[in-house]
């Protein structure tokens, strides 16, 4: 009798006596009573105590020394007299309608924050189909998108590829103040955006004070559009990139140019790299391409004084002057991409220009590529953008 007492102890539900336990192989059944000697009927609400009769429930709670523990409870059925209905009472640490408690649900949620379903499912003894259904249900239910918004004055507009290799395209929005994503969009067509933001109101769209993006039109007008007090930065290092590009480009045709060349081979990276991170080495193979192509280096020196303009920039209007100079020199070369990358630097020079006073950049969607690969691993590659987005609210919830 007394290890009864000591069972009820150890499970810590108040309304739970035990009244017997088996003990199995890799498993404890603890036969209970639920110790209630009244309920309220669920259509009217009104207390009853009449008890029609018993049923015997089973539930899984959480596992004592690595056994699994099912509790079978006994349950009244009770009547309403007042509705003349049947109803049972569940006690309250029940997951309703479920066969586990509540506190067992907290855990296979933590569990599946660290696991794939499949691997928490064999833990805990249920399909990794249940298990999946129990996350999203819980994770749907801890996010507060509304609030997640409330304080945001400076958004960020990014987008991540959701298939490796494809160009299948979410759209990611980011809390630029706090570093953390808002929330993940299906893809980045403009009503897409608009619905989204005009559900979130009025108010909302009001309060945002900058909106920080690629060089991507639909996010641009977006921004124009829906932010009367915002002002539109495009992301510096997503023009860096862009420049970048301008210098492979370079770096192809001359591949292709001097075949016997070798000097142009595997130096994408080491082009890309900023200039003090350089080893000797790196510079040595930089300096021979270099002696090869004046035009390789002119535009290498010119994206890193780029560079160099966006890093010591006081303001807004000194960093568009700088520009203008950095523009009429470049027009200067022969170069076709170049060219090209100079019409769109004209085209939004304000905007470019805006970073040098706002200082903001859409850096942190970089930290979600590390977890959208493991996303796709764990979802055999073919990832479902719902479960993808849950995934991503819930690790900054
Ligand atoms: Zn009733």
């Amino acid at each position: 009798m007394a290890l009864e007492k000591f069972y009820e102890e150890l499970l810590g539900f108040a309304d739970l006596k035990v009244v017997s336990f088996e003990k199995h192989p890799g498993k404890y059944i603890f036969h209970c009573e639920h110790e209630s000697v009244s309920a309220e009927c669920p259509n009217c609400m009104e207390p009853t105590g009449v008890v029609n009769q018993y049923e015997t429930r089973k539930v899984q709670d959480l596992r004592i020394s690595g056994r699994e523990v099912w509790l079978h409870v006994k349950v009244g059925q009770y009547y309403c007299p007042t509705c003349h209905r049947y109803f049972y009472a569940t006690p309250a640490w029940v997951e309703p309608g479920k066969s586990y408690t509540k506190r067992q649900k907290k855990w296979i949620f933590e569990l599946c924050e660290k696991q794939a379903f499949t691997q928490v499912g064999a833990l805990v003894n249920l399909s990794h189909k249940t298990v999946e259904r129990l996350y999203y249900e819980e994770a749907e239910k801890r996010v507060d998108i509304k609030r997640r918004y409330k304080d945001v004055r400076k958004l960020g507009i990014d987008e991540i590829s959701v298939r490796k290799g494809k160009k299948d395209y979410a759209c990611v929005l980011v809390d630029l103040e706090r570093g953390i994503q808002l929330d993940v969009l299906p893809d980045r067509k403009k009503e897409t955006l608009v619905s989204h933001f005009q559900g979130l109101g009025k108010d909302f769209c009001n309060q945002i004070e900058v909106v920080c993006s690629d060089i991507w039109k639909t996010y641009l007008n977006v921004g124009k559009e829906l932010f009367p007090n915002a002002e539109i930065v495009i992301d510096r290092f997503h023009v860096v990139k862009a420049l970048n590009g301008v210098l492979d480009e370079t770096r192809k045709k001359l591949r292709r140019e001097f075949k016997n060349e070798d000097c142009f081979k595997s130096i994408k990276w080491k082009l890309f790299k900023r200039p003090e991170k350089c080893d000797a080495e790196d510079r040595s193979l930089l300096d021979k391409a270099f002696e090869k192509s004046w035009l390789l280096k002119e535009i290498y020196e010119l994206r890193n004084t780029f560079n160099s303009m966006f890093d010591i920039a006081k303001d807004k209007n000194q960093l568009e002057k700088w520009l203008d100079d950095w523009m009429a020199f470049a027009a200067r070369l022969d170069s076709p991409p170049l060219d090209a990358f100079l019409g769109t630097l004209k085209r939004w020079k304000p905007q470019i220009a805006a970073f040098a006073s706002e200082h903001v950049t859409n850096a942190a969607t970089e930290g979600l590529n590390n977890f959208l690969r493991y996303f796709r691993r764990i979802s055999f590659g073919l990832p479902n953008f719902q479960h993808m987005r849950w995934r991503i609210l819930m690790a900054t919830a």
